[in-house]
This record gives structure tokens, sequence and C-alpha cells, in this order.
């Protein structure tokens, strides 16, 4: 097990804004309380080849966001920059693409990369929904590039949808993208018919869950739909985009997974890794708002890596699960 730990990420942050420094720092929290911390160690991050960033984003993104350097400023009404933005997004994706590195060599079982900024709605040309490089994208792009991979699977559990990584990889089919999202929400896509374009067409797969869905929702999804189109794909490497904006707690997203569950779900994935990717899989850190069910989840989420136990502390939703999204499942299931 590995980590990165974006070193002076309190330096990104706007007051009053919900993505805030404390939400990584409450994780590291939990994991140190929890003995997930200290016996593993953490990764520098590499620096982003020109080429794996040029191939995900266009170049007057990164002019853009390389020209609030010093300066700061503002992408849109969600999505903020500080002088030293710029500095620490490319901290976040090298994490991320040195926690996948450090897998695929095998030199550890698993990684978490705690990338702050997050990554996972940036586009190929726009920063968005407080996003500004996509961390995920860049680290499998690495791995295509740099490492061999030839097929990687990202499975995006944040509750919004990873509408940036669907973006970049949609006509592409060394990638599969799966996320499970809550719909309606920000921002926007992520219906069951988008699915890829003509050549890279079921490369995508969107599981757009009503609010309310809750553990058996997420379990059913992982089992009846999310687990075969894994092993239908056959992937080399598992990334996944790991937001934990999913708890019930959370402020913004009215799903009602539980913590305990997110270690199910992760620790599901894991053993699909360890039976066809040589063990190959690892977290990269996107949203969750609450700092207490974010921590919970990301340290169940690590035991779930590793096969151990999380006591669960703050259990399961008070509000009852609704059934609505059977028909999502079903239908997702017959793709
Ligand atoms: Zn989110």
């Amino acid at each position: 097990m590995v980590y990165f730990y974006p070193r002076g990420h309190e330096l990104h942050v706007l007051p009053g804004h919900p993505e805030t420094p404390e939400r990584v720092e409450a994780i590291r929290a939990e994991l140190d309380r929890t003995g997930l911390w200290t016996p593993f160690p953490q990764l520098e991050a590499l620096e982003v080849p020109d080429k794996v960033l040029h191939r995900i984003h266009q170049s007057y993104l990164v002019e853009f966001l390389a020209s609030s350097a010093g300066l700061g400023g503002r992408v849109d009404a969600d999505t903020y920059l500080t002088g030293e933005s710029w500095e620490l997004a490319q901290q976040a994706a090298g994490g991320a693409l040195s926690v996948a590195a450090a897998v695929w060599q095998r030199a550890a079982v698993r990684g978490f990369s705690l990338s702050r900024p997050p990554g996972h709605h940036a586009t190929p040309g726009q920063a968005m929904g407080f996003c500004l490089l996509n961390n995920v994208a860049l680290a499998a792009e690495y791995l295509l590039q740099n490492e061999g991979a030839k097929r990687v699977a990202i499975i995006d559990l944040d509750v919004h949808h990873g509408n940036g990584t669907q973006d970049i990889f949609y006509d592409r089919d060394e990638v599969l993208f799966i996320s499970t999202h809550q719909w309606p929400l920000y921002p926007g896509t992520g219906r069951l018919s988008e699915r890829g374009t003509a050549g890279a067409h079921g490369f995508t797969l969107n599981l757009p869950l009503p609010p309310l869905s809750g553990d058996l929702a997420y379990g059913t999804a992982m089992q009846e739909v999310i687990l075969p189109a894994l092993a239908d794909f056959g992937p080399d490497m598992l990334l996944v985009s790991a937001g934990f904006d999913t708890h019930w707690r959370d402020p913004l997203a009215n799903v009602l997974l539980s913590a305990g569950a997110y270690g199910g779900l992760v620790r599901d994935l894991a053993e699909f890794a360890d039976s066809y990717c040589q063990g190959r899989i690892a977290m990269i850190l996107e949203g969750g708002y609450d700092l207490e069910g974010g921590a919970a989840s990301a340290a169940a989420a690590v035991a779930g890596l590793l096969g151990k136990e999380y006591d669960d502390y703050l259990g399961g939703s008070p509000w009852e699960e609704s059934w609505d999204w059977q028909r999502v499942v079903d239908q997702a299931a017959d793709r």
C-alpha cells in the first residue's frame, strides 16, 4: 500500500467553499486513527509528461491555468484558483500518476492518491466543478503511454457524474469508464444512453441512480452491472475515482450510502483486481463534503483495498432507501 499526500494543498482554498483543505486532513486523521496511515509510505508526485498532459487536455486550458500562477482567479461560479492552484493541480495529477505507476509496477499492492484539487469534472478543454486537471484520466493515460498498459478501467464512485473523464475517453476503446452517480444532479450528464461513440460504443457505462439510493442499490449495481462489465472488458488495471459525497451525511447530494458499504464496494473491486488484474487497483480522491462521512468512507475504502475490516461508527442512513433504482440497474444490466 502506498499513498500520495498533497503537500501545501491548504493554499488551494476559498473561504466558504465546500472543497476545503480540511477534507483531506480529516481523511488522513481517520486513516491514522485506524492504523491505516503510518505503516505505509507516501510517494512523491511524478512530473506529468507533456505528451500525457496534451493528450488529455487542450493547450488553451493548460495555458489558462498556468496563467493563473501567482495571481489566482475564478474559472466559473463553482471553481476557484489561488496563486498556488496551478502548481497544486499539477502536483495532484502527478501524485495520481505516481501511485498508479507504483501499483502497476507492483512496487505496492494497492495505492491511494489523496489528490486535491479533485479532477473528474475537468474535460479536455474546461476546468469546472472544483476540478482543474483530470487526475484519474492523466493517470490512465500515463499507464497506457509509459507503462505498457493496454486496457485500463476507471470506476467512478463519486456521487456526481464524471463528465470530464467520460468526455476525455468517449471515443477510445482502451479505457472503460463506468460511473455511478445521483441523477438528476450536477453536472447533468451521465444518462444510461451515453455509451461512447461509434468505435468505442459500450466503453462508457453510466448508472444514473435516483435520490435515496443506498447500500442495496450500490451493492446490486456492483454485482449485476459493474463486475460483469469489467469481466467483459478484461482490464490490466483498475483506477477508482473515489468520491465520498455518496455518504448519507453529505450536504451536496442525496444518496444514502454508508461508509461500511463503500468499503464493501472497494473490496469487491480489489478482489476482482486480484483475480484478473494481478492485484492492480488504485484509488484517486475526488469529492466528499461532509468531513466525518468522507473520512469514514475513505478509511473503509482503504480497509476494503487491503481486505481489512473497518468499524463504521457512523452506521447506516437513518432514512429509508427508495427502490426506484431497480429499473436503472435492470436496464444497465441488459446493456
Ligand atoms: Zn462529487
